[in-house]
């Protein structure tokens, strides 16, 4: 595989709600969405409001599109630009998209929950491509087609969650958010990023907040770090930034993330990886 053919491309960053403004104009102020190419495969990793231009760049040479939509969990920030997402409004186009059921409602009565006609003027199913609902939960290995696979986890969150990991020939990158860490590293979850090339986690807090945030659902860049190096993994991308964080206050946790461990990174919208 050649380096393009893999590529990670980040087009929301941020956790809770869009927070547009001068002071994070460098890390963005979107929600959650991640998009992954693999060749011609499109897959995209929660629906946050991030997705609206994602929607707008996948439709611009107007070809028919298919791809695979994994939704981590449905907390607002990860499926609130769903609606806005322009291809799934256009006949031809085909979306898988996949998530886990709660014991109250189903993976697809979740997502056309925020599309009921109190909330928003258009329905799921008058949205027009064809989209089918596929429910996971966790320790599911799905193999994609053209020697693409995908293992999901759960996540340590309020009602739940998703994490989920990609491989292709030998490459592999995880998207892991809204997850709180334990006290001791999960050893699960250190053998589910195990060796893989990158790893996109939630670093909502700092170690210093995090004591008056115990049980919300979140980790920090400190744990990030801790896991990454502890599952062999190559690479650690700071996600689901705080919504209340300037880009200044992005910049210095950054340094300081990057004074442990050098390959770490702060997603920001825009950044492309290769793996
Ligand atoms: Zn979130
Ligand atoms: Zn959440």
């Amino acid at each position: 595989m050649a380096k393009t053919d893999f590529q990670v491309i980040f087009w929301g960053v941020r956790g809770s709600i869009p927070v547009p403004g001068p002071d994070t104009l460098k890390y963005g102020g979107n929600t959650s969405c991640v998009q992954v190419q693999i060749r011609k495969r499109l897959f995209i990793f929660d629906a946050g409001s991030g997705i609206y231009s994602l929607g707008r760049e996948l439709i611009k040479n107007g070809e028919k599109l298919s791809g695979d939509i994994f939704i981590t969990h449905t907390h607002w920030d990860h499926i609130q630009g769903f609606p806005f997402f322009s291809p799934a409004f256009i006949k031809g186009n085909h979306f898988r998209l996949y998530g886990q059921s709660k014991t109250d409602a189903t993976f697809s009565e979740l997502m056309a929950g925020q599309m009921a006609y109190q909330h928003f003027p258009i329905s799921l199913d008058q949205m027009g491509a064809e989209i089918d609902f596929r429910e996971l939960d966790s320790g599911v290995h799905l193999e994609l087609g053209d020697g693409i696979s995908l293992d999901t986890i759960v996540n340590n969150h309020p009602n739940g969650g998703l994490s989920y990991r990609l491989d292709c020939q030998g490459r592999s990158c995880c998207y892991v958010t809204d997850t709180e860490h334990y006290p001791e590293i999960d050893q699960e979850l250190c053998r589910f990023v195990h060796n893989s090339d990158l790893v996109i986690y939630d670093t909502h807090f700092t170690d210093d907040e995090y004591p008056n945030y115990i049980g919300w659902g979140h980790s920090t860049w400190q744990e990030g770090i801790k896991l990454v190096q502890a599952a062999d993994a190559k690479r650690l991308v700071l996600f689901h930034h705080a919504n209340f964080r300037s880009d200044n206050e992005m910049e210095e946790i950054e340094k300081q993330a990057q004074a442990r461990m050098s390959s770490c990174v702060a997603a920001r919208e825009g950044m492309v990886i290769n793996l």
